[in-house]
């Protein structure tokens, strides 16, 4: 059988290097052998925070993102959330289930909890993880390119798919998770680098603006450089971005500082994702946004299609 890849994002601002090294870079690989659906989770942004925000503005810019990345709409289908009613659709069927206990003991829907900008936790925020069982399941989804923080969420859709197939019929596979180089990159500030948290280096900030990021990332005073992620983490994740850029192992680069200390480790850094960086601004500085709409559109009129059979089929198994 062949693997159908999908995978996505939050418009909520810009990608940064942990989606690059979490999932951006394995999808590049994989458009190539494989159908790939990219979905921009727009619904999803008002799962933690209470109103959509610049949301045009924001999906824009990671159309941006992925195209510059390398992300190639003649090989991948990028679509939207709310422009596919019948995937929204199957939100219904599937939270049928799963229990409340199974949705209240998600870990990663705990974690965004905590870091919600919602002026309470709202029933969208509990039922998210089934809403992406939809978006994997509503082209029949096999392999899904995440980072670790989505592991949990991945066995929810695999949940779904075993139930419903158990109730109604084999309709659904069962979904893989694909995790990148580096599942979890941590922030500028040790947590879970992430775009709404103002701890990550964007893909399209200017190379002064990520050296100013960098310079506020925090360290500690021991002027001997080492890889610790334990008891040194801001050093580590330095050290570990280097080593992504660089394609060497973090050890390597801290035994080459020595005893040059974070000043000399952050100009090393800098350095490095500014190099690696590079090609990527450079492309994305020449595209259109008018024609970056369009591959929208004419994605999300191939991916409906999709949906409507796969909606059809699950009405019909279920005796509707
Ligand atoms: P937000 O703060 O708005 O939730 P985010 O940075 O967490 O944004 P998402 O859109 O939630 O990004 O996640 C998109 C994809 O990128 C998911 O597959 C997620 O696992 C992956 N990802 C996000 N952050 C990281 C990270 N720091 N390391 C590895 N993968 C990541
Ligand atoms: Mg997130």
């Amino acid at each position: 059988m062949n693997d159908i890849v999908l995978t996505g994002d939050r418009p909520t601002g810009p990608l940064h290097l942990g989606h690059y090294f979490g999932s951006l870079a394995n999808r590049v690989r994989l458009q190539e052998r494989l159908t790939m659906y990219v979905i921009i989770a727009d619904y999803q942004v008002i799962t933690d925070r209470d109103e959509p925000g610049a949301i045009q503005a924001n999906i824009t810019e990671l159309l941006l993102d992925y195209l510059a990345v390398g992300i190639d709409p003649g090989k991948a289908t990028i679509f939207q959330h709310s422009a596919i009613p019948e995937l929204n659709q199957l939100l219904l069927p599937f939270l049928s289930l799963v229990s409340m206990a199974e949705l209240q003991r998600n870990p990663t829907v705990k974690d965004e909890i905590a870091h919600s900008s919602q002026s309470a936790v709202s029933g969208l925020m509990f039922t998210y993880p089934v809403h992406q069982a939809a978006d994997i399941l509503f082209c029949k989804g096999t392999l899904v390119p995440v980072g670790r923080d989505q592991l949990p969420h991945v066995e929810v859709t695999r949940l779904v798919a075993r139930r419903f197939n158990e109730r109604y019929g084999q309709v659904f596979p069962v979904p893989e998770a694909m995790m990148g180089a580096q599942p979890l990159l941590r922030g500028l500030d040790g947590g879970k680098m992430s775009k709404s948290r103002g701890n990550s280096i964007p893909l399209r900030a200017t190379e002064d603006e990520t050296a100013a990021l960098i310079r506020r990332a925090v360290t500690d005073g021991d002027r001997r450089i080492t890889f610790d992620e334990e008891a040194r983490p801001g050093v580590a994740t330095l050290l570990t971005l280097t080593g992504l850029c660089t394609d060497r192992a973090p050890e390597q680069i801290a035994d080459e500082i020595g005893d040059g200390g974070a000043a000399t480790l952050k100009r090393v850094t800098t350095e490095a994702v500014n190099e690696f960086l590079r090609p990527i601004r450079r492309r994305r500085a020449e595209l259109d946004p008018a024609e970056a709409r369009q591959v929208l559109r004419a994605g999300n009129d191939r991916a409906r299609a999709t949906a409507v059979g796969t909606l059809e089929e699950v009405r019909l198994a279920m005796g509707f």
